[in-house]
């Protein structure tokens, strides 16, 4: 079970007992009246979806009910830190991940090659015709009548 640390009861509670409430530290703006359709659109709707650090709202919902904030990898949906409302940002850097190792494309196997080698020497393909994929579909086999 994933434990979340609640800042407010520190201590590491069951994930059961907190929700999520979106995006972290988005304001308000002052003058909300007064902005554009645009502005509004993008302060009401707009959220990030990052790939790596991802910093959020959560609620205490079955504990103190406290609403806090937190970083969180969402690729290894690790809880970097967790940390009361109204406190800044924290400047966190996940270290980086290092690339998927690629492994280098294997031989033909044993079986496809002579089959392979043979179609190259007669000229003919290994691939199945297309004829046969045709006869399957009522107007192409009519096409395919007309033509001969
Ligand atoms: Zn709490």
């Amino acid at each position: 079970m994933l434990l979340i640390r609640c800042p407010y009861c520190e201590e590491e509670r069951p994930e059961l007992e907190f929700r999520h409430a979106g995006q972290a530290h988005i304001a308000r703006p002052t003058n909300i009246a007064e902005i554009s359709d645009g502005e509004f659109e993008e302060y009401f709707f707009i959220r990030q979806n990052p790939k790596g650090l991802y910093f959020e709202r959560w609620r205490h919902i079955h504990g103190c009910a406290r609403f806090f904030n937190a970083a969180r990898d969402t690729v290894s949906d690790k809880f970097v830190k967790t940390y009361k409302a109204g406190e800044p940002k924290p400047s966190i850097s996940l270290p980086k991940a290092k690339p998927a190792k690629r492994v280098a494309a294997k031989p033909a196997s044993a079986k496809a090659a002579p089959k392979a080698a043979a179609a190259k020497a007669t000229g003919k393909s290994t691939r199945k015709a297309p004829a046969k994929r045709a006869s399957v579909s009522g107007t192409k086999t009519r096409r395919g009548a007309k033509k001969s």
